[in-house]
């Protein structure tokens, strides 16, 4: 049976049930991807980041990959006829994007004799299969991850590459992206994930319990990019650690993604809004008439030293340290007063670690309005974040140039330093204590 197999965020060979299904039961398989229609809304960074994932994945098959763009149901159509295929095989995929894509793929497929099969999933477990007792999803996370232990026992598949008859792809669509790119510097692909991985497991994880909220020092697992790639599955990370306590603080954290993506699922809405939905009411500032506060955020010139390093780090880098992230994104809400979707879709035009569920929800545990959230009044202080969680001031010299010349901890108040502004640092856009207490006013008008 000659198959496409459409490769998504699953762009890796091993441990690809989907791929294996292909494998076991095709006589050929013409491997393709097909490009997002939506590069434009991406930072140059993050359009960089997946064609050099699509690129490893290209080279790693024995005879390459079809590259293709444009709106899925049309181009794998139109392919599926060209090369007289009758069968599409891919992971399936459970967010709002995703589930609308496939959705159209299967639509355009009625009648034509062409078979889409969806298998698999992004996750561990399944979104929508961890359920309490009367059959409705969980809201809280701590619940949520003893009934997913009890599901996560799939062991990860291997699928002998060599022995699959794959298709030739038509040369000239092979690699027809014509972006302005990065791609050649970012290191990406399933062999550069699984090194990671290996180097994580060696070197880092055991301290990962104590060292994962330091944003100045290297101790997360740096592998959110190619997990949101699906260059690594998260069954060959789990399937790989034991029970130490930083491999299960891990397996916690692996399953806060889980947890995202089943919240996201059962309320798509959420991808872009309230998941309480009180807090629509909240009044929030227009950033049209605040355009200045927000494009000193945007581009780390707030004057708070934690909050510049780490926009700044996310801006030329794509990624960005949780803790900051979670710093960042408390000050757009709750200190600069806007609402927390346009935060969001700044983090997704520049993150190459974008994932629906995990930014929107992130965005949203942090503003109070989403599931099992911290609580609104919880407003992160950036100058008590800073030297708590940067304590000897590496991080914000590491991005801010203008306070490189300050000593330890005393980058983060230059203010109370007399060289403090010397090299041109900004200061402050507004008082932290003076915003903190206009949040909770604000609460206060949605109480009532
Ligand atoms: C406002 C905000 C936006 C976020 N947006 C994204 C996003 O778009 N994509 C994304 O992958 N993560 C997002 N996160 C979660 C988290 O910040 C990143 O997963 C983490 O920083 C990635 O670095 P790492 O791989 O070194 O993490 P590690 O600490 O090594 O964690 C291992 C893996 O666990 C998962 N994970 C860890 N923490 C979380 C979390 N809080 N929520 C969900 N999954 C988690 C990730 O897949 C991560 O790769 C967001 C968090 C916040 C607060």
């Amino acid at each position: 049976m000659k198959t496409i197999f459409w490769f998504r965020r699953d762009r890796r060979l091993q441990d690809n049930q989907a791929l294996k299904f292909a494998a076991d039961t095709s006589s050929s398989v013409l491997p393709v991807f097909v490009y997002p229609a939506a590069v434009t809304d991406m930072s140059e960074r993050r359009r960089g980041s997946i064609e050099a994932s699509v690129q490893a994945l290209a080279r790693s098959l024995p005879r390459g990959l079809q590259v293709l763009s444009g709106e899925p149901s049309v181009v794998l159509k139109a392919l599926a006829n060209q090369v007289a295929a009758v069968r599409i095989i891919a992971t399936k995929s459970f967010d709002p994007e995703g589930i609308r894509q496939q959705e159209q793929v299967s639509s355009v497929l009625e009648g034509t004799g062409i078979e889409l099969v969806l298998l698999g999933s992004y996750y561990q477990v399944e979104p929508g299969t961890v359920l309490k007792d009367d059959g409705t999803a969980l809201r809280v996370y701590t619940p949520f991850f003893r009934r997913w232990q009890s599901f996560a026992s799939e062991k990860p598949c291997s699928i002998d590459i060599a022995a699959v008859k794959w298709e030739t792809p038509d040369s000239e669509r092979q690699f027809h992206v014509a972006i302005d790119t990065q791609a050649e510097q970012i290191k990406a692909g399933e062999q550069f994930a699984l090194e990671t991985w290996r180097r994580f497991k060696k070197q880092r994880i055991m301290d990962y319990s104590e060292n994962r909220n330091r944003p100045d020092f290297n101790g997360t697992s740096n592998l959110s990019h190619a997990l949101a790639h699906g260059e690594i599955h998260p069954r060959t990370l789990l399937a790989d650690i034991g029970n130490s306590p930083g491999e299960e603080v891990f397996r916690k954290e692996i399953a806060w993604r889980e947890f995202y993506a089943d919240v996201l699922f059962h309320n798509p809405h959420t991808f872009e809004k309230y998941y309480e939905k009180r807090f629509e009411q909240l009044r929030y500032d227009d950033p049209n008439e605040f355009a200045e506060k927000l494009a000193a955020w945007k581009t780390g010139n707030t004057g708070y030293p934690i909050i510049d390093a780490a926009m700044r780090q996310l801006v030329q880098t794509g990624w960005m340290h949780n803790r900051s992230r979670m710093i960042v994104a408390s000050f757009l809400v709750k200190d600069l007063h806007f609402e927390w979707q346009i935060g969001a879709r700044f983090f997704e035009h520049h993150l190459t670690d974008f994932d629906p569920a995990s930014n929107s929800h992130g965005w949203q545990w942090t503003a109070g309005c989403g599931t099992d959230a911290s609580p609104f009044y919880r407003v992160f202080n950036p100058i008590l974040q800073g030297h708590k969680f940067d304590p000897n001031g590496d991080y914000v010299r590491a991005w801010i140039p203008e306070l490189a010349h300050l000593t330890g901890a005393s980058v983060h108040e230059p203010w109370n330093d007399i060289a403090g502004y010397e090299q041109g640092y900004a200061p402050p856009i507004l008082d932290h204590a003076q915003e903190r207490d206009e949040a909770l006013r604000r609460l206060e008008e949605i109480k009532r």
